[in-house]
């Protein structure tokens, strides 16, 4: 058994807690690892060591961090493989899915490389006689990061990118679900010439998390994970005032209009729906056909194609469309959930319920769901699912699916399938959500725009990644300046605009 370590200082050291969380092969059930879990004691080291070890990062000159991102790509590249094995063993998910995970993450990292450009500040000449007036953006410190299980490698980078790019220090509490990645990416950033002490995972669970969340030397604090969670820790941070982003979960639905493509949106669903097991922030979890007719053929194309999908482990090759989820507990939840579902009288067209995988009976596989006729009132369609289960809301007018999309009470992602341009640019001008795919079911924005959903899928201001990220980990100085020639006569005691 693996006894996993943190990454303090440029090395691998033991816990001393003597508290552990089990890491599973999701694929065969087994606990492969223990994940340490800190003490506060732990965690206040790392941030004393960050402490001490920021100033001088913050003082190499923004290219010269830049060179090691550069670097950092170069070595994610070579160690691709070898990183989404390691993804995939912990979480679960397939391995060309896995190398997107790394993927998108590296992606943010390229993008910080252009730090020199985003940190250059602003400028006034002669503001007023002799006076001028310019901004600089300086890092923040020490800041920190909780991350979820479902993007190891993609998450923490859209964080730790960003922040070393600005100068600060990063503590990185991943999730104890599959904490490997996370520490081989610290390992590589070492390699890529990042200096000791300026990245740092420390692994833990609430304990960690309210270290981090009441140690006054961490400046900001950047979470994702579930609503509740990312809740408490907005409260907890902004009271300590931290700058704090929180990013939690979703319920995302797709519009089919009656003109869309339907063998287009059948897979688009198909893929959108149960890719990574549903268990995406993005995932689409509700379809909803405008009409009877659109969604009885839309339903028709939907089963062939989910009794089609094939469930099985990561090293069953890349035909694999999904594996398992992350957890016993996690598989426990989705059933009870699909239960819930069939009680409360929605109809079950696709039932993964009794779906089992020769040689892997002890894995945390979960067959593939369909429901139609779901209603607003039911638990299925409320929740935040985080599996293979769509639920098909259906909707007579457009206006009412385009409701149904507003008063969910998350609003992360969500996308509409339509040949009508006027249809889809209203679409896209009213919902009250942050993503929005126009015939694209996952409208997760590339590495230069921002990432970030509304309502009670993110809580603070600013979005992750894009030029969010260089405000986040930044703060703004402006000094005014005025060289020698007003001195000369003498004190000035009130207070009036520059003329
Ligand atoms: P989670 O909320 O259980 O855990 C996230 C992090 O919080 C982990 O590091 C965990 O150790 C920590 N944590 C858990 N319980 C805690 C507690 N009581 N006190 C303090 N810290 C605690 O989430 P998860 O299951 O790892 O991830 C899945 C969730 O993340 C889903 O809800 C999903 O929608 C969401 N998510 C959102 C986004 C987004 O960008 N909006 C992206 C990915 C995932």
């Amino acid at each position: 058994m693996q006894e996993l370590t943190h990454y303090i200082n440029g090395e691998h050291v033991a816990g001393t807690s003597g508290r552990f969380g089990d890491v599973y092969n999701p694929a065969t059930g087994e606990v492969q690892a223990k994940c340490p879990l800190a003490t506060t004691e732990e965690v206040n080291k790392a941030v004393e060591i960050a402490a001490a070890a920021q100033p001088a990062w913050a003082a190499v000159n923004p290219q010269r961090r830049a060179r090691v991102l550069m670097k950092f790509v170069d070595l994610l590249n070579r160690d691709m493989d070898k990183l989404a094995e390691a993804l995939s063993r912990e979480h679960g998910k397939t391995f060309p899915d896995a190398k997107g995970d790394v993927q998108r993450g590296l992606e943010v990292v390229e993008y910080c490389i252009g730090a020199p450009q985003m940190l250059k500040g602003e400028f006034t000449d002669s503001a007023g006689p002799g006076i001028d007036i310019y901004s600089m953006r300086q890092p923040l410190g020490v800041t920190a990061g909780i991350t979820p299980f479902n993007f190891p490698a993609m998450i923490p980078m859209w964080m730790f990118a960003p922040a070393i790019a600005c100068g600060n220090a990063f503590i990185l509490k991943p999730s104890e679900r599959d904490p490997s990645v996370p520490l081989m990416l610290a390992e590589l950033l070492e390699e890529a010439g990042l200096p000791k002490g300026i990245l740092q995972v420390v692994n833990g669970d609430k304990e960690a998390v309210d270290a981090i969340l009441h140690n006054p030397v961490i400046q900001s604090i950047g979470f994702v994970g579930s609503t509740p969670i990312a809740e408490y820790i907005y409260a907890t941070g902004c009271a300590n005032g931290k700058r704090v982003q929180c990013f939690g979960g979703a319920k995302n639905h797709m519009i089919v209009m009656p003109d869309a493509d339907m063998d287009q949106a059948a897979d688009a669903l198909v893929g959108a729906g149960y890719g990574a097991a549903g268990e995406r922030c993005m995932a689409i979890s509700v379809a909803v056909p405008v009409g009877e007719e659109t969604a009885d053929r839309l339903i028709e194309k939907l089963v062939p194609r989910i009794e089609k999908l094939k469930v099985g482990p990561y090293t069953a090759g890349d035909d694999v469309d999904y594996g398992p989820v992350v957890t016993a507990a996690a598989k426990e939840n989705i059933l009870r959930l699909v239960q819930s579902g069939v009680d409360q009288g929605a109809k079950l067209v696709v039932d993964g319920r009794d779906f089992s995988l020769q040689g892997y009976e002890n894995g945390f596989f979960v067959g593939p769901h369909l429901f139609d006729h779901v209603t607003t009132d039911m638990d299925i369609y409320k929740k935040e699912i985080f599996g293979p289960v769509l639920s098909t809301v259906r909707a007579k007018t457009y206006e009412e699916a385009l409701s149904y999309a507003m008063d969910h009470e998350y609003g992360n992602g969500t996308a509409i399938f339509t040949r009508d341009g006027d249809t889809a640019r209203d679409f896209a001008n009213r919902v009250n959500i942050g993503m929005v795919g126009i015939n694209v079911p996952i409208p997760v924005p590339l590495a230069y725009h921002t990432f970030g959903g509304w309502k009670k899928s993110a809580f603070g201001d600013l979005n992750q990644h894009g030029p969010d990220a260089f405000k986040f980990y930044t703060r703004t100085k402006t000094v005014t300046a005025r060289w020698p020639s007003g001195l000369k006569e003498g004190g000035e005691f009130h207070f009036k605009p520059m003329d």
